[in-house]
């Protein structure tokens, strides 16, 4: 199977792999501690979880602090409904093409709620201005679904001056390109090369945060539970890799890309090719039956439009946004790749998918 869904999730870093396997149980059995414990069982694990999170740190601006979550959603809810601001009763903004984690959850609160609009190229556009009383913003620094790369100092510095809250949504940019800043900033390790099941949430110092879950204060009080050491040391074992690895995979990626274009060239590409992680392939064809071409090209793993959105049987949200008519938006295929993609892989991919295109007779 060729995998071909990086922006779903990514495969597991050998080395993550193995630094997670210590704190399971570890050879000699000594690596289950509670890193909330105060013996030595529970301080090896601990000093476990501060080395992740110092990794992970490295990924961020200087001038804040990580805090572990169960994944990057959690972090976000905690960021956007845990915030003064929104407790206060601002208006939030976020941008159309946000992940559900951000639109669902701003949709979902009392607060007043204002679209950012993008362009035809899936870029929000950083001149327009904020509406009175809105005391968070939020938008993605990478799209997940087509890839587009934000203006997001723009857009922070647009924040400031409005006097609101700038939080970004930087799961698919985290480990591929330097982090922007912002205010607050969420990640998610299953998208780097890490394990599902932990994210990060990391606040600039000074931005205050009201707990979403409570319980016994771990996370310094923003984030009860007790932290799982074998996932923070895949997290962190993962984002020093990706940080070490950054310039390498991203010109591996960019060749791969370069062929893509090649052997995709009957396809409309779906959002701006420039402003883009070039990792990501939204791809249209006019007549296309997704469905159709999904059951019959059984050797590869990939998406119609986007993997959270599909199995919703809503059209692509994101795809709309863009000014896709709903026909185009159904035309629509989402193909990611990445570090352990390789060239043959793409291109073997890419036989199965013209080949059965064409078998549609378009
Ligand atoms: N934000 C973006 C842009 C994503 O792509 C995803 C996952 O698809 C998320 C947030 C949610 O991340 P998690 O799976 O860690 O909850």
């Amino acid at each position: 199977m060729i995998y071909l869904d990086y922006q779903a999730t990514t495969p597991l870093a050998p080395e993550a792999r193995d630094a997670m396997m210590r704190w399971l149980d570890g050879p000699d059995g000594t690596g289950f501690g509670n890193p909330h414990s105060p013996h030595r069982l529970g301080r090896q694990a601990a000093a476990a979880v501060d080395l992740a999170r110092e990794r992970v740190g490295a990924l961020f601006p200087p001038g804040g602090k990580v805090f572990f979550t169960g994944s990057a959603t959690e972090a976000l809810n905690t960021v956007i409904r845990g915030c003064e601001p929104v407790r206060e009763g601002a208006g939030i903004a976020v941008s159309a093409i946000e992940h559900a984690a951000v639109w669902d959850t701003a949709r979902a609160l009392p607060n007043a709620f204002h679209e950012i609009p993008v362009d035809h190229a899936g870029l929000v556009e950083p001149e327009g201005s904020l509406p009175d009383g809105v005391g968070l913003v939020a938008v993605m620094q990478v799209n997940n679904e087509i890839g587009t790369i934000q203006p997001v100092a723009e857009l922070a510095r647009a924040a400031k001056a409005a006097g609101a809250l700038f939080v970004c949504d930087a799961v698919q940019a985290a480990g591929r390109i330097p982090i922007a800043h912002a205010d607050a900033i969420a990640v998610s390790a299953h998208k780097l090369h890490g394990p599902k099941g932990i994210g990060a949430l990391w606040l600039r110092d000074g931005v205050e945060v009201a707990p979403l879950i409570t319980g016994g204060g771990q996370e310094g009080g923003l984030r009860s539970g007790t932290l799982s050491p074998a996932l923070c040391a895949g997290f962190g074992a993962a984002a020093k890799l990706a940080k070490e690895r950054m310039q390498a995979d991203a010109e591996h990626i960019e060749a791969l890309w370069q062929r893509a274009m090649q052997v995709f060239d009957g396809w409309t590409l779906n959002g701006s090719a420039d402003a883009r992680w070039h990792g990501n392939l939204n791809l249209r064809r006019d007549g296309l039956d997704v469905a159709r071409l999904m059951s019959d090209v059984r050797n590869v793993a990939f998406s119609a439009g986007s993997a959270c959105a599909s199995g919703s049987g809503k059209p692509s949200r994101v795809l709309q946004a863009i000014g896709l008519s709903d026909k185009h938006v159904k035309n629509s295929i989402r193909l990611g790749f990445g570090r352990y993609t390789g060239m043959d892989d793409l291109e073997e991919a890419a036989a199965s998918i013209n080949a059965a295109a064409t078998a549609q007779g378009i």
